[in-house]
């Protein structure tokens, strides 16, 4: 059957790299959860040894001295080393558990912290997301990926530390010596035996979990079906969950439609679909195998032992000591070998994460701060100039902005005017800085912004976007965007942005929790009141540069009407640019610059514009008048 991953595999040196590289990204972040899980398994490797050790020594005595004190001192010590072993072991596993709660959330907040610091044209990238959605699934679908390295490394850990405690129990198996007396048996003393012994366990320690790894493989090269499986029942399975799909999926009866899709039997995790036929075939048949050949190692060092005994090397004690400690040893090379093999394996998942956590951030930050003006409630003297600046999307041949000149009038209200897909909302990515002009620049009071502190050029703008989101938490929080807020200059910018009637009519005010997440007592709102809070939101962070695009879109049109009376008073003396498809919502703007097709074809006050009959702006203003008039 066909490879669907497509994933090429990695040689042992690059898959030993990008372990090490994924360890040191997780020791750095969460050193004492290391440790802690480390300590926790190295004491677990070790400790059954004592108690095997302990347990011969007993038998010997039993099957031979008998001797009363002997006998009870032995037991004393084996109970008081197993106390301790038991309460060491409390408290390590405490220990573990505190410095790992929520590990699985902390691992993915390594994702988390990289997507908030990227920059905003990878965000955008649809490239960035499907490399993100596929690790996920890997990590969901099959366990693959960051997380899985933690338990490689214990287990690695784990094994060093079984062969150590193993070997040094066993050693002397080969150095007792079967007498003179036994005959035939003395061919057990050949040296030969030490290397067969040795070679076998390697050998059968490498074929077994060489078999397990095959069977594990075949999850990992088919990830790809795996993956689609899983964001098939990802996004079907949770259909019934989903509010935001309620109303279509009642409406259009989605969900007999997605039964049948994943209802079926040839479907990916169907059962007659690939990983059911896999399992039933090679991988049940891998796996058979793997377990069948440790049994036959443990087999046959049971008996080279006791034919050693029978021969008179060592006491019964001994038996249980060698059987014991060499079924630990081999399980250990095996565990060796099977972790090596699955590190291997997850290693292309590795190489996936970091393309994914090393995406570079191209945007130039200057340090040049942004002055001594002040961001208070007013435009502060900030004057930005867009010179000669053309914008092609990342990936996109086409320009979306196109030689676009302009100078913002300090403290005056420009209106942003043209069809659909002309540029204006490319226009404001480009002046908050969430993308850098492919060709010219922007200037702010002279100086290209790529030169000032990034987080200082921010903190200049105040924005809402078409596509803007309120969070879960209180109303007062989304507006101030801070978890203590102003409450009163929250309230008066509520009213400002006209959510005064509904705000008074809430039990809990400014408190009040916006959808129910977090609380019972949470409120839902329509789109025209949540356009008024982001609106609100807008004017809290009081910066010198206030950018509304399409903001009255959801509202009603008495609220907008009553915006756009109060907009004066809204924006006050600050540098407002406001973006509207909608001409007849601009009139109230000093200044109205028009784009096509990516380019600024006119700029003037209303009437100047609407004078021009050959212009774009008369043009669009007559098709919608059309609307009104008819
Ligand atoms: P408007 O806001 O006037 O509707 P936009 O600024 O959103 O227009 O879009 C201008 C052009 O840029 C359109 O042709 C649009 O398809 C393209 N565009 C917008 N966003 C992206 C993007 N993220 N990637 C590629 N092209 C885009």
């Amino acid at each position: 059957m066909k490879r669907t991953s497509g994933k090429k595999r990695l040689s042992w040196k690059e898959a030993y790299k990008i372990n090490s590289k994924a360890f040191r990204l997780l020791w750095n972040r969460y050193p004492q959860m290391f440790l802690s899980r480390i300590l926790c398994v190295i004491w677990d490797a070790l400790t059954p040894y004592a108690g095997i050790y302990m347990s011969a020594l007993i038998i010997e005595e039993l099957s031979s001295g008998r001797n009363p004190e002997i006998l009870t001192r032995l037991v004393l010590i084996t109970l008081i080393s197993a106390a301790v072993i038991s309460l060491v072991s409390a408290f390590l596993i405490k220990w573990r558990d505190e410095k790992c709660a929520g590990m699985y959330f902390k691992v993915n907040q390594i994702f988390t912290k990289k997507l908030l610091d990227m920059d905003f044209a990878s965000i955008d990238d649809v490239k960035t997301h499907e490399k993100l959605s596929t690790i996920k699934q890997n990590q969901n679908g099959g366990g693959w990926g960051l997380y899985r390295v933690i338990g490689n490394y214990e287990s690695i850990i784990s094994s060093v530390f079984t062969l150590i405690g193993g070997c040094s129990l066993t050693v002397t198996l080969f150095i007792r010596q079967v007498p003179e007396s036994a005959g035939a048996l003395t061919s057990l003393n050949n040296p030969l035996f030490i290397f067969a012994a040795v070679l076998a366990m390697f050998v059968i320690a490498y074929v077994s979990p060489a078999l397990s790894n095959k069977a594990g493989s075949y999850y990992a090269d088919r990830a790809g079906s795996h993956n689609l499986g899983n964001r098939l029942f990802g996004f079907y399975g949770w259909l019934g969950y989903r509010k935001d799909l309620a109303t279509d999926v009642r409406i259009y009866r989605q969900d007999s439609f997605c039964a049948k899709f994943l209802n079926t039997k040839t479907g990916v995790f169907g059962s007659n679909g690939i990983f059911a036929k896999y399992a039933r075939g090679p991988i049940g048949a891998y796996g058979a195998a793997a377990a069948s050949v440790s049994v036959i190692f443990t087999g046959l060092v049971y008996v080279f032992v006791c034919l050693k005994a029978w021969a008179g090397a060592f006491g019964v004690g001994l038996i249980t000591q060698y059987a014991a400690s060499i079924t630990k040893l081999s399980g250990g090379v095996s565990s060796l070998i099977g972790t090596a093999g699955d590190m291997k394996n997850n290693a292309a998942f590795l190489k996936l994460v970091f393309e994914f956590l090393e995406i570079p951030n191209t945007m130039r930050k200057g340090c040049l701060r942004v002055g001594g003006r002040a961001c208070g409630d007013g435009a502060g003297g900030y004057e930005i100039e867009f010179k000669d600046v053309s914008f092609k999307y990342p990936g996109n041949d086409e320009y979306s902005l196109k030689n676009v000149n302009m100078k913002f009038r300090v403290g005056e209200k420009l209106a942003v005017v043209g069809q659909n897909g002309s540029g204006k909302t490319t226009f404001i990515k480009l002046l908050c800085r969430l993308y850098d002009p492919t060709e010219g620049a922007i200037l702010l009071n002279g100086t290209d912004i790529r030169e000032y502190d990034y987080l200082e050029y921010v903190k200049l703008f105040s924005v809402v976007f078409q596509d803007f989101k309120l969070f879960a938490f209180t109303l007062g929080q989304n507006v101030g965007a801070r978890v203590a807020y102003d409450k009163a200059a929250a309230e008066n910018c509520l009213r400002k942005a006209g959510f005064g009637e509904r705000l008074d009519k809430m039990e809990d005010g400014t408190e009040t929790y916006l959808y129910k997440d977090f609380s019972k007592k949470g409120v839902d709102v329509s789109g025209g009141e949540a356009q008024k809070i982001a609106l609100a939101r807008t004017l809290y962070k009081a910066a010198p540069f206030i950018v509304l695009d399409e903001p009255t879109a959801a509202l009603d049109p008495i609220a907008e009407a009553e915006i756009y009376e109060d907009f004066n008073d809204i924006a006050g003396n600050r540098t407002a640019v406001y973006i509207n498809h909608r001409l007849s919502s601009c009139r109230f703007c000093d200044d109205i610059a028009v784009f096509h097709k990516g380019r600024l074809v006119q700029r003037g006050s209303h009437e100047k514009l609407s004078a021009d009959a050959n212009g774009k702006y008369y043009e669009l203003w007559n098709a919608q008048a059309q609307y009104y008039n008819s």
